[in-house]
């Protein structure tokens, strides 16, 4: 089973039209081998339309979060109808970010990716544990429980449209990066956990990728171990170095 390699890069709360204009452009530029990876940066929402005009062919835009309802008075959201409506194929949905300073719970990130999939969206679907949870060795027991939430609520055939995305919160913006084995052994374990709860059709399928302080000189130790499936970047997809990491990462 070949799983494509899947590369995105979420600018967080980053960037302004004029540098980010900059940065895809260059992005544009550079030489990118697209069919072998899918390549997905995640602008800040206001941004996403001009952004998404300005990336070329092979160079997706996704949001950083989405509302589950369709329409209605929630001031200062979007919606996934919203996004699907702009031409978006992609969310990132319970990132580790979201899920601390937002309060949201393992329920409604699940809510969320099950509205986003119905709504014809894909979503890349992150989970991690904490410092403390991995030294209290829970790292397995908190990911289960992010990834069963999920199962719950989407179908066997809804996982084609998924991407994992395992972000250690302990290595996210440190610059502390899991070693490539600690990595591979959560990833593993993910798979075998998809495996017995969904099916090992879904667990051969689904791309899991790691995330957490991902750079260029480290990301092609990480993606050639057999369970990972590429990387969600942070700090360092806002610069040029991104498009080492893609091709670091192939
Ligand atoms: P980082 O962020 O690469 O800056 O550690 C990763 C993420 O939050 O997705």
């Amino acid at each position: 089973m070949v799983r494509k390699l899947f590369v995105g890069g979420n600018f967080k709360m980053n960037g302004d039209l004029a540098n980010l204009t900059k940065l895809v452009n260059q992005f544009n530029e550079a030489e990118l081998d697209v069919e072998s990876a899918e390549v997905v940066i995640a602008p800040p929402a206001l941004y996403l339309l001009p952004l998404k005009e300005l990336a070329r062919k092979g160079i997706k835009v996704a949001a950083q979060n989405a509302h589950q309802l369709p329409a209605g008075a929630y001031t200062g959201e979007i919606s996934l109808h919203q996004l699907k409506d702009i031409g978006l194929e992609w969310v990132i949905l319970g990132h580790s970010e979201r899920r601390t300073l937002f309060h949201e719970s393992d329920e409604l990130v699940a809510e969320k990716t099950a509205a986003a999939i119905k709504s014809g969206i894909s979503v890349i679907f992150c989970i991690g544990e904490t410092l403390e949870e991995r030294e209290s060795n829970k790292t397995e027991e908190v990911v289960a429980r992010q990834t069963e939430a999920l199962a719950k609520v989407i179908a066997e055939d809804d996982w084609k449209h998924i991407v994992v995305a395992y972000e250690p919160v302990w290595a996210i913006g440190t610059g502390k990066v899991a070693t490539p084995e600690q990595a591979q052994d959560t990833h593993n374990y993910i798979r075998e956990f998809i495996a017995k709860r969904v099916s090992q059709k879904v667990a051969d399928e689904t791309r899991i990728i790691y995330g957490g302080s991902v750079a260029a000189k480290n990301a092609q130790e990480l993606c050639n171990q057999p369970d990972i499936d590429g990387a969600l970047v942070g700090g360092a997809s806002l610069k040029p170095e991104f498009t080492e990491i893609v091709t670091a990462a192939e």
